[in-house]
């Protein structure tokens, strides 16, 4: 019983250290893209998520190297511990709707979605959906770890190198989106989600437990024994879609902040322009509309197939998970831009009329 309630708690204590050590260590402060609708200056934020990495991880491997916690005791304590990300999640849910003005929209719509759009704390210190994201990375590479801990500790020399080339892509992935925060201001989520159980219970619950759903179905099976040209092959899956979906972020980010700067010094933006806004229609974004979304979804695959086990239908879930929600993602944001840019956006769409996946969808 006492292991369950440590399982349980787990996530709360190793959130409430993240969120220290994010407030404790020095950050750079940057400007976004956000503006505070009350002084309609732009927001700006302390990003430090490498770090806060780092020091995690480091506290993981001091617990295992000392033998306080054996390396797999997440693993261990996963649906414990799943339960007390969710309750925490929930909570923390409550708390952030209960304490922002309402919309006049139903409480449930308020709940899920979120009434204030951003929240920051601690003299700006802390900002609510930079903290989340930080808090879902940090505790999805702990997962990680542990699970592959695990997987060492019942199979050692006969390990499945899959599940070590994963763990290796898992991190690429997480290291590249900590390394890239700044990036991330200019995304939707931050731009134009509010602060709700979607976000909060999202990054406490859904990104650090779910994103790993092909280790929890395979970490106690056997090496698959998959040819290493396939792991190659399945790794250059997922390196075509980290390009596209980091190129194509990093290209409009240099738009926005620097328009006339080209994309590592040779893909130089062109943009249909109406005086008033401009959008880029080279390069990634001539591709397709949401190639970024493609990306995604192509990392997801490559992380899967690595695994080794394709059979396994619940290893699919992860892909399965980015079509759902970037299908629709892509709708609606085709809606707000076609309201915010209008006759332009039709133009751009005329230029590029693939929505995804170019010369199909
Ligand atoms: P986008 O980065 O595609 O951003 C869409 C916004 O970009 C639009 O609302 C518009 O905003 C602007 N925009 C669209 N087209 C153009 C254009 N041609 N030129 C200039 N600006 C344009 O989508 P998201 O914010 O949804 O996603 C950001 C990244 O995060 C993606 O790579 C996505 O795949 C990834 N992601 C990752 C997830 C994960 O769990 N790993 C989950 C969800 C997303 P504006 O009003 O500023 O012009």
């Amino acid at each position: 019983m006492m292991d369950v309630i440590a399982g349980f708690f787990a996530p709360w204590i190793i959130y409430a250290l993240i969120l220290l050590v994010h407030v404790a260590l020095p950050a750079r402060r940057v400007v976004g893209y956000v503006r505070d609708t009350r002084t309609d200056e732009p927001l700006t934020y302390r990003l430090n998520g490498p770090f806060v990495l780092i020091i995690m991880i480091a506290l993981w491997a001091l617990a295992g190297r000392t033998g306080l916690f054996p390396w797999d005791w997440l693993y261990l304590h996963r649906w414990s511990g799943l339960a007390g990300s969710c309750a925490l999640g929930l909570l923390f849910s409550f708390v952030m709707v209960l304490s922002a003005r309402s919309t006049g929209r139903p409480f449930p719509a308020e709940l899920y979605l979120g009434r204030a759009e951003n929240r920051q704390f601690l003299n700006s210190r802390v900002d609510a959906k930079m903290f989340l994201y930080l808090v879902g990375a940090t505790m999805l590479a702990l997962n990680i770890l542990s699970f592959l801990a695990h997987h060492i500790i019942t199979f050692g020399t006969h390990l499945s190198p899959g599940m070590v080339v994963y763990t290796c892509l898992f991190f690429w992935f997480v290291i590249d989106y900590l390394v890239f925060e700044r990036v991330h201001l200019y995304t939707y989520d931050i731009f134009a989600e509010r602060v709700g159980f979607k976000l909060v219970w999202g990054c406490f619950t859904f990104y650090p437990y779910f994103y790993l759903v092909g280790l929890w179905a395979t970490a106690e099976l056997p090496d698959p024994h998959t040819a290493s040209w396939l792991l190659v092959v399945y790794s250059i899956v997922f390196f075509a879609g980290w390009t596209l979906s980091r190129g194509a972020n990093m290209q409009k980010f240099f738009f926005k902040t620097d328009p006339e700067r080209a994309l590592l010094g040779i893909i130089k933006p062109q943009s249909l322009r109406d005086g008033e806004h401009a959008l880029l229609c080279s390069g990634f974004w001539a591709v397709s509309r949401h190639v970024n979304y493609l990306g995604e979804i192509l990392m997801a695959a490559g992380l899967t197939l690595v695994l080794g086990w394709p059979a396994l239908w619940v290893v699919w879930l992860y892909p399965l998970y980015y079509m759902v929600l970037l299908i629709p993602r892509e709708r609606a944001d085709e809606r707000r831009c076609a309201a915010k840019y209008g006759a332009l956006w039709a133009e751009y769409v005329r230029r590029v009329p693939r929505r995804i996946v170019p010369g199909l969808y």
